[in-house]
Formats: C-alpha cells, sequence, structure tokens
C-alpha cells in the first residue's frame, strides 16, 4: 500500500490551491514585545510582531512571568494527571475562582484550551439537555462547530449577527423545546461585534439559553476585562460565557463559566475535561495573576485602543484598503492567496515585519487578508514602518487600494455565507 503517496498527493493538493501554510520560526524576546528573533534559512534576524494574539502582550509583564515561575519553583512543572486522578493544584482552584468572579457567575471551570473548551464544553451541555437544538452563527469558530458537532443533535444556522433570521429560527423550532444559541462576542476576522443585547432578548421571548464565545474579548473590553458582554452590560444575561487564558492573558487554557449546577454537571460529563490532563500549576499561577492585574488595571485597554485607532488611520491615509472593523483587529484585504503570501513574505523577508497571510479555509476566499492586531506595545515608529512597508509591497504587487469597495464585497460574502 502507498501510504506516503496519500500524503504526498494531500500536500500537494494545498501548493495547488495556493494554501501550503508555512510557519515562521521565531523566539519573542520577553521584555521587548513586539520584537522577535526570527531563525530565517539565512541566519538570525530581529523582527516586529503585528499579528501576534496576545493583544495586550500580557505574556511578558512581570507579574506573570513572576507568578509562573515562582509556581513553578514552589509546585514544580505539570499537574500529575487529570482533574480526577490528581491534578486538581491550588492555583487552578484560585484561578476558576478568579474567572468566576469576572463574568459574575457562580462558577467556572477551566479546560487545557479554548478550542477544548467550546468542543466537550457544547457537545456536553447540548446532549445534558433533552431534544435540544442548537442555533449557531454562520461564522462561529472551528471549535465551536466541533462541539456541535460531536453532541449529535439538531442544529441551525443562522446568518451572520442577524437577528432576525435568527427570530425566524427560534420562531420554527417553537418555545416548547430546548433551545442553546451558540455564538461569538467579537469575530476575529472581520473584527465585528455581535448583537448580544439583542440575542438575549430573543433568547428571553423564546426561551432559549445563550452560549457566548468571548475568546477575543476577554481582557481587552470592559471595565474589568470582562469581555464586550461586560462593557455592553449584557453580561448578566448571557448563561455560559466561554474564553481563553491564551490570548489576551498571555498564557494557555480555556474556561466555560456559569451557574454552579451548569458547570458540576459539565465537570462530571465532559470527556475533554475528564480524559485528559490538568492545566499546570505554573500557568494557572501566571493566568490568574494576568486576569487580577486586567481587571484594575486600564492602561493596558486604553493604550491597546490608541495605537489601534492610530494604524487604521494610518493605514487609511496612505490608502490601503482596511476593512472596516468595530475592533482590535485591523485587516487589509489582498482577495488572493498567492498575493496574500507573497505580501506576508516581502513583509519578513525585506522589511522584518510580521504578518502571518490568512487564506482559504480561515476566510472565505476571494477574501484573503493581512490581520493586523497592534498591541499597546507598538510605538509610533514602529506604525511608520509598518504603512511605509505595506505601501511599498502593495506597489510591487500592484494590489487594490480601493477599501469602500471591499468592504461592501465583503459584506456581501458574508450575507451569502
Ligand atoms: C482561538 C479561538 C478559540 C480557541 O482558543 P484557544 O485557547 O486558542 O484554544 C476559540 N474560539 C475562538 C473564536 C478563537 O478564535
Amino acid at each position: 500500500m502507498p501510504y506516503d503517496r496519500f500524503f504526498v498527493d494531500a500536500i500537494a493538493q494545498l501548493h495547488a490551491e495556493q494554501r501550503y501554510r508555512v510557519f515562521a520560526d521565531l523566539e519573542r524576546i520577553a521584555g521587548c514585545f513586539p520584537r522577535a528573533i526570527w531563525h530565517a534559512p539565512n541566519g538570525q534576524r530581529e523582527v516586529v510582531v503585528w499579528c501576534s494574539n496576545d493583544y495586550l502582550g500580557m505574556g511578558q509583564h512581570p507579574s506573570v512571568i513572576g507568578a509562573m515561575s515562582e509556581t513553578a519553583k514552589r509546585l514544580g512543572t505539570g499537574a500529575g494527571g487529570t482533574r480526577n486522578i490528581s491534578g486538581t493544584s491550588h492555583p487552578l482552584v484560585e484561578l476558576e475562582i478568579e474567572l468566576a468572579d469576572l463574568h459574575g457567575k457562580e462558577a467556572a471551570l477551566v479546560f487545557t484550551s479554548g478550542y477544548v473548551s467550546n468542543q466537550t464544553g457544547i457537545s456536553t451541555l447540548a446532549k445534558l439537555i433533552p431534544e435540544c437544538v442548537i442555533l449557531s452563527d454562520a461564522l462561529n469558530h472551528n471549535s465551536m462547530i466541533e462541539g456541535i458537532r460531536q453532541s449529535g443533535v439538531e442544529k441551525r444556522i443562522f446568518r451572520h449577527n442577524d437577528v432576525g433570521h435568527l427570530e425566524e429560527l427560534l420562531r420554527t423550532v417553537g418555545r416548547a423545546r430546548p433551545k442553546l444559541i451558540v455564538f461569538e462576542s467579537l469575530y476575529s476576522m472581520d473584527g465585528d461585534i455581535a448583537p448580544i443585547r439583542r440575542i438575549c432578548d430573543l433568547a428571553d421571548r423564546y426561551e432559549a439559553m445563550t452560549y457566548l464565545d468571548e475568546v477575543h474579548a476577554v481582557g481587552m473590553y470592559g471595565p474589568r476585562g470582562g469581555g464586550i458582554a461586560e462593557r455592553d452590560r449584557v453580561m448578566h444575561r448571557v448563561d455560559i460565557i466561554e474564553g481563553t487564558l491564551a490570548k489576551a492573558f498571555g498564557c494557555l487554557g480555556g474556561y466555560i463559566a456559569g451557574t454552579a449546577t451548569l458547570i458540576d454537571a459539565v465537570r462530571s460529563y465532559a470527556p475533554g475535561f475528564i480524559f485528559t490532563s490538568a492545566l499546570p500549576p505554573p500557568i494557572c499561577a501566571a493566568a490568574t495573576a494576568s486576569i487580577r492585574h486586567l481587571k484594575v488595571s486600564q492602561v493596558e485597554r486604553q493604550n491597546h485602543q490608541d495605537r489601534v485607532q492610530r494604524v487604521k488611520a494610518e493605514l487609511t491615509a496612505a490608502k490601503l484598503p482596511v476593512m472596516a472593523s468595530d475592533s482590535h483587529i485591523v485587516p487589509v484585504r489582498i482577495g488572493d492567496p498567492a498575493k496574500c503570501k507573497a505580501a506576508s513574505d516581502m513583509l519578513l523577508a525585506e522589511y522584518g515585519i510580521y504578518i502571518q497571510p490568512i487564506n482559504y479555509p480561515t476566510v472565505a476566499r476571494g477574501t484573503e487578508r493581512l490581520r493586523i492586531t497592534p498591541s499597546p506595545c507598538h510605538d509610533d515608529i514602529m506604525i511608520g514602518q509598518l504603512v511605509a512597508a505595506l505601501s511599498d509591497v502593495w506597489h510591487q504587487l500592484g494590489l487594490p487600494h480601493e477599501s469602500a469597495a471591499c468592504a461592501a464585497e465583503i459584506r456581501d460574502h458574508r450575507a451569502k455565507s
């Protein structure tokens, strides 16, 4: 049997579609984010990272690093097993209390990643609700889609952020049947925001439960970093909030928060919780330090938004096709997979700027883009260099400049999906 051939063919297919992915070999420099060392084919070189989801640079915060190293010295490295065997450590218990408090919920449950929390959280919840129907936003993240698939329950997809369509679907399912509405607060590829309040209104009217992924908002929005739902004062109306410790909190892990009973049920039934080793104590302690810091400190959030506004304004002034975004995500449209990769390669090799190309299937074909994520650590000089480099690359590759047209096109694309 030519087993190797199968894999060779699969990889060739990706090359043919121009979406074979290559990772840059980087070492971020703690204390100097967003600077990193790039291990290039021809030697090492310093670059500036413009696409990290460590949005606030908390991965280099002294108190977060301090908590991690101090806890490793005291408690050692690993968790020692699954929570059911011997993996529950005191830092993990403290972390869950911190998370429940962050979202104003009775309890929280930590998983090894945000991906796992969605996959096993949604599938377990839906299975525990008899006759459950899931209503899911068309642009939900793969981890939510896998959770829905794994639950095996009936699902209905509503058009992205379209409350009219959601209501239509809720009406057809009817009030009597249990329903779970699954959606995100901030969609990370377009940077647009869900109408959480209106979705909660519908949930009330049709007696549905709500499950909200706040992965791209926790730490960054709301007076204590509770996310968009906190900012919009609707956090108490969402039944289950899911988040990650790996993006703005700069660590690793995921969680859900909700009522004590719901959390206890997921804890007791979720395979993705029961059969995998717990998060190591040093990571739990670091995440707790990061959350605690961002609950009281506004400076990271303020500087973050300030940097984002400046990047958007400078890119727009340079007539680069910035896609309209309501948040800290700054997508710049290219619309072609080969050119998107070429632009990314040129930025890295010629300008020392690292921005990963975003191609299908992460985004729809024809909407390939560079996704820029400014952080509080990007200074004015870096922003100036970014805009100059992008302008050069746009010129060299003959890329389009019109931004209003492409924003409309992206909207059409979304409506159709
Ligand atoms: C990144 C991401 C996740 C997964 O979180 P991890 O902690 O990275 O596993 C879940 N949902 C969304 C919307 C994401 O972008």
